[in-house]
């Protein structure tokens, strides 16, 4: 008997659970499965890699097995809402999972890919429609679908829509729903503007929360490397031609740069691939695929490419690049520790990264240790001097912290990303390339002025890739050293 069977789900959804080799639920599930399936709505303070998904999806399939129902023409029962394609594709695959057993349909729409065949799915009705909002509206305005039927609306990921521009499209969205449904609201934050919108929403909700974001980067065994930006190329080779290093994520900042890491990495003999906003759906789609096989254990990502990735087994994660937004760097490392698995996380940090680590380290709350650089690789000098914290860095734009909107016309241009598809007059080149985590690049270089303000070192001064240069001893799990 697995720890699920307390919840009384159908006795078909917990034999795929036990498919999946699930034997005990995530706090998140815990606490969430029992009130959603008494009908409560929920305001979920939880990130992807907590589990969420099935505390949504479990209640949702148990409801739907227990009252069957024929699917309403050019609708469904169930909307859930996601920000990206990546995301949404692994939520719709999660139903089918868990669902394999009971007679409900799964669709998923997003855009950057033919409507046809979407309106054909849909022509018909489903149970269960996972959809980014962009595609979801201009279904809606082709008379293609209609959302009067859906009984549960789950909006997934609430503060990256916000991020990514989609406010607008949620309060068009939510306007067009029944008035009687059950509503699941999940974010992995909750700063004013989410919670007003929870509370536009959400009819009574019970909140759960599991534990707050930066505080997830504990499980994961990290450690921070400086080198010069053009030992950086070596560096990676170095790292991914350690045996232990078997399944791995490798962060840059900008697409460009993800592409030039993959050329890099082909011409040193090492297979990998790319996943980012210029890519078409077909070729993030094989992608994925090679790696989730294990045909390719490389992967290039960028930060909102990657935001939902779900692949169990990443040994790895490679800060390429440093982020400059403190929450990214957790996302990122959250990807090695899926579903309370340990993971190794290693970051690549240049002299104009420091700052970014700082910020990093203050948001998690804890000192990244220093690993050793591999024999051949230059270190980069130690830092001479160290800036105190300051509240305002040039180097990070006020609007591009967690929680705040994108200027306009950023948001527009990140829809492309997420939805990846124009759609029309007045809304923005959907597929265009003002896509905002990736603009963050523009913001990052730090006056010469302000580094030169900086102050002496508090104790943590890294005495980078001082070491013997020996073998990499901090790949695998246990071997990091602390400064
Ligand atoms: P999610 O936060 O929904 O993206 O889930 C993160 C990962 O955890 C996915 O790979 C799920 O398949 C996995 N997962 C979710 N719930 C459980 C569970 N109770 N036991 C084991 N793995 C789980």
């Amino acid at each position: 008997m697995s720890n699920f069977s307390h919840f009384g789900l159908a006795p078909s959804i917990e034999k795929a659970l036990a498919a999946e080799g699930y034997e005990t639920p995530t706090p998140i599930q815990t606490q969430a499965i029992p009130h959603v399936m008494a009908g409560r709505d929920l305001c979920g303070i939880a990130q992807t890699g907590t589990g969420k998904t099935a505390a949504f999806a479990l209640p949702i399939l148990h409801h739907f097995a227990e009252h069957v129902r024929q699917t309403p023409r050019r609708g469904c029962r169930a909307l859930v809402l996601s920000p990206t394609r990546e995301l949404a594709s692994q939520i719709a695959d999660s139903f089918r999972a868990y669902g394999r057993h009971l007679r409900l349909s799964t669709a998923v729409v997003f855009g950057g890919v033919p409507i046809g065949k979407q309106e054909r799915t849909l022509a018909g009705g489903v149970d269960i429609l996972v959809a980014t909002p962009g595609r979801l509206l201009d279904l809606i305005d082709r008379r293609s679908l209609s959302l009067r039927d859906v009984e549960v609306f789950v909006l997934d990921e609430a503060d990256r829509m916000l991020d990514l521009g989609f406010i607008h499209d949620l309060r068009r969205i939510v306007k067009l729903l029944p008035a009687e449904r059950q509503t699941l609201f999940f974010s992995a934050t909750m700063p004013a503007t989410i919670a007003s919108l929870a509370a536009a929403f959400l009819n009574d909700p019970v909140q759960v929360a599991v534990r707050p974001e930066a505080t997830t980067a504990e499980r994961v065994e990290q450690s921070i490397m400086f080198v010069p930006t053009a030992q950086k190329p070596a560096l990676l080779h170095a790292v991914l031609s350690e045996p232990t290093v078997e399944r791995v994520l490798v962060f840059t900042r900008t697409k460009h740069g993800a592409d030039k890491v993959v050329r890099s990495l082909a011409a040193g003999g090492i297979a990998a691939a790319a996943i980012h906003g210029n890519k078409s759906q077909p070729q993030r789609e094989r992608a994925l695929a090679g790696f989730k096989s294990g045909h390719c254990r490389v992967l290039v990502a960028t930060d909102i490419a990657a935001r939902g990735i779900d692949v169990d087994g990443v040994t790895h994660v490679v800060n390429y690049d440093l982020p400059n937004i403190p929450e990214s760097y957790v996302h990122r490392i959250g990807r090695t520790a899926r579903a309370g698995a340990a993971g190794i996380a290693i970051s690549f940090c240049n002299s104009e990264e420091r700052e970014y680590l700082r910020d990093i380290e203050k948001v998690t709350r804890m000192k990244v240790p220093v690993a050793e650089l591999p024999k051949g690789i230059a270190a980069l000098p130690a830092e001479p001097v160290r800036a105190e914290p300051s509240h305002h860095r040039p180097g990070r734009p006020q609007q591009q912290r967690q929680g705040q909107r994108p200027a306009q016309g950023q948001g527009r241009g990140a829809q492309g990303q997420g939805n990846g598809h124009g759609r029309g007059q007045g809304r923005g080149n959907g597929s265009g390339n003002g896509r905002a985590p990736e603009r963050q690049e523009a913001g990052r270089q730090r006056p010469a002025q302000q580094q030169r303000r900086s102050r002496p070192a508090d104790g943590h001064v890294r005495p980078a890739g001082q070491g013997d240069g020996g073998a990499i001893g901090w790949l695998s799990h246990g071997a990091s050293r602390s400064r």
